[in-house]
């Protein structure tokens, strides 16, 4: 109920407007976000690179509504591959296709992902596509599938295990050996296209995995991201690689910045690859609605920056 509330405040365009604005929401949001700007969003993947920890890199931004704003979101993710590289740290990208213009015109997206590809082809990085709601998944895979009929390696997908699909599309997938990130998925999804009971959505979590790991997609060189909170999958995970002799570097674990810093630095000291997700920029108010969904009780977080604000500081 929460959850679905939640998420639907995270699509309201006058709420988001209003709430950005707030100091008590700014302070509650970095709690999440690296901050504002790319040069914070890099030192703190420089700290985690000390820790031993990979990140990928997200500019804040969805559904772009004009093709000059579509065109920026590129133009910004190109100046972040050279500022990663340029800075030594180990960092890869990641995007939404509707930042890049999808809601707009498919070639205009497709125009700006083969720049950013291009730009991070020179320095042997890599991109991943982040998935959006299921009104976009189709769209996303097809244009994924054409970068890489068009030769790009460097790019990777989201797979999310709340949609019943998903099995489909990671048969699909398997076949052309792909780098994938495995997700649970954080949109609101109708139940006659997604599990509605987390326990469903756990058991196709583990049920992906295995088809990942799979003796066929290993053989064509699937790489996959877990990417996940959840303690039990990521200890099933362990286990399962240790039981069929899985090499460490054929998977990584992933997670995002600000949640469960204890789990990232634990699985780095037993030696597992483990990547975190560092989002900077202005546009931060949906991500941060979907944090606040995943568990409600980040309400409370933000409530306490409320009363610390009302305590200290005037809201501008
Ligand atoms: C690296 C990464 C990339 C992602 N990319 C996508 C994407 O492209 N598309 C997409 O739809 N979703 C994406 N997600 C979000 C994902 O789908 C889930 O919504 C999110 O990870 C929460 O689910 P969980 O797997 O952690 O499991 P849950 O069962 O939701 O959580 C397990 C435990 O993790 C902790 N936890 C989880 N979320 C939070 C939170 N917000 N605040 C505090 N603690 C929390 C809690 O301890 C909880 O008990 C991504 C997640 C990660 C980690």
């Amino acid at each position: 109920m929460m959850r679905t509330m939640l998420l639907k405040l995270s699509q309201n365009s006058s709420l988001r407007e209003a709430f950005s604005k707030y100091r008590f929401a700014q302070r509650a949001a970095r709690r999440f976000i690296a901050g504002e700007r790319l040069s914070e969003a890099i030192a703190v993947v420089r700290e985690l690179n000390r820790e031993k920890i990979l990140a990928t890199i997200d500019h804040l931004g969805e559904n772009t509504t004009s093709e000059s704003a579509a065109r920026a979101a590129a133009e910004e993710y190109i100046v972040a591959l050279d500022a990663i590289a340029q800075s030594k740290i180990q960092s890869e990208v990641s995007l939404k296709l509707t930042q890049m213009g999808l809601d707009l015109a498919p070639t205009l997206c497709l125009e700006n992902m083969r720049r950013i590809l291009e730009r991070a082809q020179r320095y042997q990085n890599f991109v991943c596509i982040d998935m959006e709601s299921s009104a976009y998944t189709d769209r996303t895979l097809d244009l994924y599938e054409a970068l890489r009929c068009e030769g790009f390696e460097n790019v990777g997908v989201v797979i999310q295990s709340y949609l019943k699909r998903s099995e489909r599309d990671i048969d699909r997938l398997i076949e052309r050996g792909i780098k994938v990130r495995l997700c649970k998925g954080a949109y609101q999804e109708p139940p006659s296209i997604a599990f509605a009971h987390k326990r469903d959505v756990d058991a196709n979590y583990l049920k992906l995995l295995e088809m990942l790991f799979s003796p066929r997609a290993q053989e064509n060189g699937v790489y996959m991201a877990i990417a996940t909170h959840d303690e039990k999958i990521i200890r099933w995970a362990i286990d399962y690689v240790q039981r069929h002799k899985i090499s460490k570097d054929r998977f990584e674990f992933q997670m995002l910045y600000g949640i469960r810093r204890d789990l990232q630095l634990k699985l780095a000291q037993e030696g597992y690859r483990v990547r975190v997700y560092v989002s900077y920029g202005t546009h931060w108010y949906p991500y941060f609605m979907r944090r606040l969904a995943e568990r409600p009780a980040n309400l409370l977080f933000l409530v306490k920056n409320l009363v610390r604000g009302f305590s200290g500081q005037r809201f501008h």
